[in-house]
Formats: structure tokens, sequence, C-alpha cells
């Protein structure tokens, strides 16, 4: 047996290990039909009731509405970028949204090719480490959506909050906190998530969407983007990313398992609680975020003298504490602790990072 390195990487990453080895078993001969998911028709009635599955079990852990439909497109959530104005802003319109970082900047850039957005509020006058209430909003009269970021996976900033916008959809990029502790998904009118950080391998993002904002697309909105097709289809108006598909339903069908999206919320609220401990306990280590917008998911650090920064890596990577290093456009450190992270994984960091304050602090 191999053995598995802790795996701290911000995505594509960690997926858990029980994932791994079923799908490892079932590599050649899925379900003794003598042949791999990755070589089934994407239409035979087996791969149908495989992604069936998936989607039944994503609906049961987030409690999806009826009224909601849950897409499995490609493209990742950068496409999404594009495709949600495609979708949901008349040429005319306007969509609201809210910077809190590095994808909600790019979510704005990209939107703005294809029609007026409204940054109604920006994190930047707190440098990115807070985020600005509601209070101090400039929403637009008749956005025809809002859209912001609930947890910034590069500056570490989440949402503890959902914000309230009355009639307007609310559109979330979800890709790195989706599935980490329950919401009230009735909330939204489009949540989207790359699969790659939290839900499974790159390849995949999955879109859930209130059903009365499909149709609503440009006519010059590619076939491929356009969330009713996908709808109509069963997200399989073309070839869809079936393994990716397939492996994100063992990862559903593993959190199942372990107690679903509330023993999540425990289990990655003792991880969080346990690393920003050891950070706001320490000399050496700090991280600059506001308490009440501290990511569960995504924790940078930095330390104290960035000469340490190369030792600290050297020596986390002998102890198998991989992928530490922080986004470059951050610098010092960052630990991304998804549901796949274990609570050992966070121990072993938290005790690699005492014993090298302990030699440089
Ligand atoms: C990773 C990430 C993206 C980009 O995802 P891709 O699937 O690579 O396009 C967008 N938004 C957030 C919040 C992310 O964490």
């Amino acid at each position: 047996m191999s053995k598995r390195a802790y795996n701290f990487c911000a995505g594509p990453a960690a997926l858990p290990e029980a994932v791994l080895q079923r799908a490892q078993a079932e590599l050649l001969d899925w379900h003794g039909k003598g042949l791999s998911v990755m070589e089934m028709s994407h239409r035979s009635d087996d791969y149908m009731a495989i992604a069936a599955k998936a989607e039944q079990d994503l609906r049961d852990l987030l409690g999806i509405p009826s009224d909601y439909k849950v897409l499995f497109l490609q493209g990742g959530a950068s496409q999404q970028f594009a495709e949600i104005p495609l979708n949901l802003l008349p040429e005319d319109g306007v969509a609201d949204y809210i910077d809190t970082g590095i994808w909600s900047q790019k979510s704005i850039e990209e939107a703005s090719r294809y029609g007026r957005i409204n940054v109604a509020a920006s994190a930047k006058p707190y440098d990115y480490f807070a985020i600005p209430g509601q209070n101090d909003w400039q929403l637009s009269q008749d956005a025809a959506y809002l859209h912001y970021t609930p947890n910034e996976t590069i500056g570490g900033l989440e949402f503890d909050w959902i914000p309230d916008v009355g009639e307007v959809p609310l559109v979330a990029d979800m890709s790195s906190d989706i599935l980490s502790r329950p919401i009230d998904v009735s909330k939204f009118g489009l949540i989207y998530a790359g699969a790659q950080k939290n839900i499974g391998p790159s390849g995949l993002v999955v879109t859930i969407v209130r059903e009365d904002l499909l149709g609503r697309a440009r006519s010059a909105c590619p076939t491929m983007l356009n969330y009713k097709v996908a709808a109509d289809n069963g997200s399989m108006y073309n070839t869809p990313a079936t393994f990716s598909w397939y492996l994100s339903g063992l990862v559903f069908e593993w959190l199942k398992e372990q107690g679903g999206v509330a023993a999540m919320e425990q289990r990655n609220r003792a991880k969080k609680e346990l690393l920003y401990g050891a950070i706001d306990s320490s000399g050496l280590y700090s991280n600059p975020i506001a308490l009440n917008a501290r990511s569960w998911m995504n924790v940078p650090f930095r330390l104290a003298d960035e000469r340490l920064d190369k030792p600290f890596l050297a020596g986390a990577e002998a102890r198998s504490l991989l992928n530490l290093k922080g986004h470059r456009s951050v610098g010092g450190m960052r630990a991304s602790i998804y549901n796949a992270v274990g609570l050992d994984a966070v121990e072993a960091l938290v005790a690699y990072m005492a014993e090298f304050e302990k030699e440089h602090g």
C-alpha cells in the first residue's frame, strides 16, 4: 500500500480515500458489466442510472427544492461567469455584483462583456480582509440578478450570512464552499460550483437553477451555454463529463454515509477552529481576515518573516503535508481544508506549525 499524503491543495483538491478505492475497484469492470464507466454510452441505462443517482443524492444532501434543476455542465466555474449573463441579463438590463476578491473580480470582468454591471459593493476599502455590510451596498433599481462569491478561495474571505435582495434572483459562486455546511437553497436563484474543490474531479461544474429563470437566454447565447437546453436534455445535449459525474456521485454517497452536510459542518467547524486557534495563539503565524469573515475551507496565513517561507514549505513536504504554498497573488501559505481533508490532517499540520515555530520563532 502506498502512503497517502495530507493534501491541502486549493484545487483540484483532495478526494476521500474511500471514494478513490471504490473507483479503483470498479475501474475495469463496473458492477460485473465487463467495462469501465469511462467506456459506457452516456445514454445507456446503466449510465443514466449512475447520473440520476448522483443528482438525487445531491438533492438529498442540500435539500434542493423540486422547482430547481440540477445541471452537470462543463467549462468550469469560469465558463459560468459568461453563461450567467448570457442566460439571465437582458441586453438593456443591469446586474449587481459584489466584489470580495479575485474570483468575484473575474466574474465581473467577464459579465461586463455582455451588459451593464453595477459593482454594488467592494471589499477593497478593507483590503479584502472584511466584507462590507449590506447597508452599504449600492443596489440597482431593477437588477436582473445579484451575483456574489460566498467564499473567496484565494483570499480566504467568506460570508457568514446570505444577502437579502428581495425578489432579485441571488446568484452564488459556491465553488469552494458548497457542501461544507447546510444552506437554504430556496434563498437562491442560481448556485454554481466547479467540481474540483469540494465535489469531485475537474471537468465538471454543477449549476442549481430555479426553474422560472430558465428560458430567458439571449438569442445569441450558444446552444451549449443555454441553461434551458441543458435542463431539457438532462445535461446530455452532448456528451457530458461522464467519469467526473460518476466520481462526484461516489463523493455524494460518501457524504451521505458520513452523516451529510450537518455532520460536515461539525467536522469542518472543529477543523477550522483548531487551525485558526493555532495561528492566533502563535507569535509566528498570522491571518488578517475579520473574525466573522474567515473562510472555513481556505485558510491563508503568513509567517512573520518571509524568509522562513521556503524552509517552512520544505519541512512540510518532508512530513507529507503538501500544497501549502499560498496563491501567487497573496503570497504566504494557504491550507485548503475541504470535506475530504480530515481532522487528522489539520492536527498534523498544527503539530508541524508548532514544531517549526519552536525552532524558528
Ligand atoms: C476555483 C474557482 C473558480 C474557477 O473554477 P474553474 O472551474 O477552474 O473555472 C471560480 N470561482 C471560485 C470561487 C473558485 O474557487
